[in-house]
Formats: C-alpha cells, structure tokens, sequence
C-alpha cells in the first residue's frame, strides 16, 4: 500500500497544502502561507497571478526555501505579515507572543476558539495537555490532518481544539465543498485518505507543536472497533522536518514496523500495544513518555 501525494498540476512545486489555496480563491481564507524553492519561484507566481492571487516572498530564515504569502489583496499581506509567528520574537513577552498567534491566525481563517487553545497550551509538554477530544472515537473525515507536511491530503493546516469543535468543522467542510467544486478528482482521492484509519506514533516527553512535527504513523487498509485494528494492508509515514534530520529515532518504531507487516490486528491498551497476526501475539511494546501510539478512527 502507498500513500500517493497527489499534486494538482497547477500547483505542484510548492509545499504547503492545496486545500489551502483552493480555500484562499473561495474567499473562505484571507491568506495562506507557502514555501517555496527559489528556484521554482516565478514559475509558481505565474501561476497564482493567473488565478487572480497576490503573492509576496520572504525568506525563511529557518531553512534555504522562501515563505509565500497569498491572497486576494496585497493590503491583507502586508497587514498579517507583521504578525508572522515564524520570526523569532526575542524579548517579546508570553502574552504579547500569544497574541500575535491569535492575530496571525485570524488572516489564515482560523476560528478564534482554536487558536487560543494552542496558544494556551503551548508552554506545555504533550503528555500535560488535556485533549479535549478521544482519538478511538469516530471522528468526522474534515478534522484528519494526519498526513500535513507529507501529503497534500488535508483541508488545512489548522489544528482544532477538539473533535467536535464545530468552529473548525463548518470552516472544513466550506474548504472540502470549495476543493469540490474546483477538482472533483482531488476531492475524491482526498477523502478517501481522510476517512482511512490511523495508528499515531507521539513523543509526549516534548512540547506539544514539536511532538505533532515529529509524528510517525501507519495509515491502514482496515477496520477499527473499540480499541483495536484489523488490517489488510499498511503504510509507514514520517514527516521529514530539516531541523529533527540528527534527532534520534526510538528503537520500538523499527521493531513496531516490522511487527505491523508480519500481523494483521493491533491492539491498544492503556499502558501498551498489541501487535496480532489472528490470535498469535507478536509483539508487545509499553508505553513510556518517547514512545506512546493512538489510535485514529475517521469516518
Ligand atoms: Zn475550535
């Protein structure tokens, strides 16, 4: 089973999420941000300025490729720049700094509700924030931002208080309509990886956005009941940040990979997981604060 990254042809050589700027050209989001070769630059200008969008560049300062700012008005550009969250904020005080996300968050569409829960929990290591949501439950498909920064197969960026959040849900489904009415075969193709079952891999022993940059997982050809999944089929995911490039892998996901693609079951208890092949144990690693899995059921 493989993940395919489907790119739209229009838009194939940015990174950043298509979804995104479908939702910039429905007039759902005032502004995306993109990055961007230096290189590929004036090819993917070209292309926005043809479908009616402003595009401003800056350099990351982060890493050799350029941030993209789109939208419909240069004005909305110039207006949220100043409080891009991605430039260090050296002696800013904690709520100054908040409040400059919450403000940045605005020109990107995201509701309010949202972007104060991250800013309230960002001080926090993953394993202390109280999630409002319960990932074994069924989730609506619009909410699975699993695979951003590895595919283009997620409606936003965005990462929702909860679940249930019915802030996030209404700006979701607006994008996933919008995709619709845009690329009938992408949103086809998109839903079909949204609604697939998930096996999420987290270190909680760090804060909250850098254990969600590092995630690994597995995405299944499968079932989920309860806490279990049957599986017919899997792949592997990573993200692959340049800034974690020497960080250490844990040695339980090598063993958990190779455990999924001998079994067919895995179960998750509270304190560890199951890997099965019919009634067979092959495995059974603990949870510890580096090494702890979720199951993800979206439907
Ligand atoms: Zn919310």
């Amino acid at each position: 089973m493989e993940i395919k990254n489907y790119l739209n042809e229009r838009y194939n050589i940015v990174s950043g999420s298509l979804s995104d700027i479908i939702a910039v050209k429905a007039d759902i989001k005032p502004l995306v941000r993109l990055s961007c070769k230096k290189g590929d630059m004036s090819a993917v200008v070209k292309t926005m300025n043809e479908d009616g969008l402003v595009v401003q560049s800056k350099k990351d300062p982060f890493s050799s490729q350029f941030f993209l700012y789109v939208s419909k008005s240069s004005n909305i550009i110039n207006q949220a720049k100043k409080f891009d969250n991605t430039f260090t904020h050296d002696g800013m005080s904690n709520d100054a700094m908040k409040r400059t996300i919450i403000n940045f968050g605005k020109f990107l569409g995201y509701p309010e509700c949202c972007t104060k829960f991250l800013t309230e929990n960002m001080p926090l290591i993953a394993k202390e924030i109280k999630w409002k949501f319960h990932p074994r439950g069924d989730i609506d498909f619009s909410f699975n931002n699993t695979l951003n920064s590895i595919t283009n197969h997620y409606l936003s960026f965005h990462q929702s208080c909860s679940y249930t959040c019915p802030n996030s849900r209404k700006y979701l489904h607006d994008i996933y309509k919008a995709i619709g009415k845009e690329d009938s075969g992408f949103q086809k193709d998109l839903k079909k990886h949204l609604k697939a079952p998930y096996l999420l891999v987290f270190n909680l022993g760090l804060k909250l956005s850098m254990a969600w940059d590092r995630r690994q997982g597995f995405l299944f050809d499968g079932e989920v009941t309860k806490n279990q999944i049957k599986y017919n089929d899997f792949s592997f995911f990573n993200t692959t940040y340049p800034e974690y490039d020497n960080s250490k892998i844990d040695d339980n996901i090598e063993k958990l990979k190779e455990s999924i693609k001998n079994g067919n079951k895995i179960i998750i208890e509270n304190d560890s997981i199951l890997i099965l092949r019919d009634s067979e144990l092959i495995i059974e690693i603990k949870n510890s604060d580096t090494f702890k899995t979720s199951i993800f059921n979206f439907v």
